[in-house]
């Protein structure tokens, strides 16, 4: 799905949060990102998304090389594909749950009231089909975080990238948000995410391992084998 091969990524100011990445997420993965704060994890899912470019070495999604597109291709490249997640939800203010989602697919060529009905599917599928209306300081940091993630998946996309998503939250809504995350991995989204929770992490079918920059190890966890119905 994503490949990065030998990035670095030096920002602005000359600080290098990545030097010398290589990283292959699969298909129908379930990853987590984990390593102290500062150590280029939101760099990393920055690039994975395509939301940033490396200073040096290649990110391909997809099949494409990210790197040879236009930054309007690179934009329909993510509206089709990605769905992002962050801490502090980002949603608009002044704005009902259901507007924040429809909002989200703007950019997928579908008319308003196509827009509406994703967004209220999406949002039935996160259990706030009972909140659609309320506004985002209406709600509670639980429930934004779910607005948050109907709207990155809205659309359908493959890939979903939260950055430490259960961050700004009490352990019970956490384990809301995880259970969601879960969820759509279940149904065949590839997803990965940040976090500093280090049971959570553990759970998780893989966790790739960060520090200055570096990924410095990574640990796969067996998965129970499926159940066998056809005998
Ligand atoms: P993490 O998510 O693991 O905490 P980050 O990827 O946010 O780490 O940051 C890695 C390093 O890059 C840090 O030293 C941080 O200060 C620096 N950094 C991150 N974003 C920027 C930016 N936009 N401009 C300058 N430096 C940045
Ligand atoms: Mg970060």
């Amino acid at each position: 799905m994503i490949t990065l091969t030998d990035v670095t990524k030096t920002h602005p100011g000359g600080v290098t949060a990545l030097d010398g990445v290589s990283l292959s997420i699969a298909p129908g993965e379930l990853t987590a990102i984990v390593g102290p704060s500062g150590s280029g994890k939101s760099t990393l899912l920055n690039l994975l998304g395509t939301l940033d470019r490396p200073t040096t070495g290649r990110v391909h999604v997809a099949g494409h090389d990210a790197g040879a597109l236009s930054d309007d291709a690179l934009s329909a490249l993510r509206a089709s594909l990605i769905g992002y997640v962050f801490q502090q939800f980002h949603l608009a203010a002044g704005t009902s749950a259901l507007d924040n989602v429809a909002d989200g697919l703007l950019y997928r060529g579908l008319r308003p009231a196509g827009r509406r009905r994703r967004a209220a599917a999406a949002l039935e599928r996160v259990g706030l089909g009972h909140r659609m209306d309320h506004h985002p300081h209406e709600l509670s940091g639980g429930e934004r975080q779910r607005v948050a993630i109907a709207r990155a998946v809205a659309g359908d996309p493959a890939l979903l990238l939260a950055d430490e998503p259960t961050g700004a939250l009490d352990s019970a809504s956490g384990q809301t948000v995880i259970g969601l995350l879960r969820e759509l991995h279940a149904s065949g989204t590839t997803v990965v995410i940040i976090t500093h929770d280090r049971a959570l992490a553990a759970s998780l079918p893989r966790q790739v391992r960060m520090r200055d920059g570096r990924v410095i190890g990574e640990v796969r966890r067996a998965q129970a084998p499926a159940v066998d119905v056809s005998r």
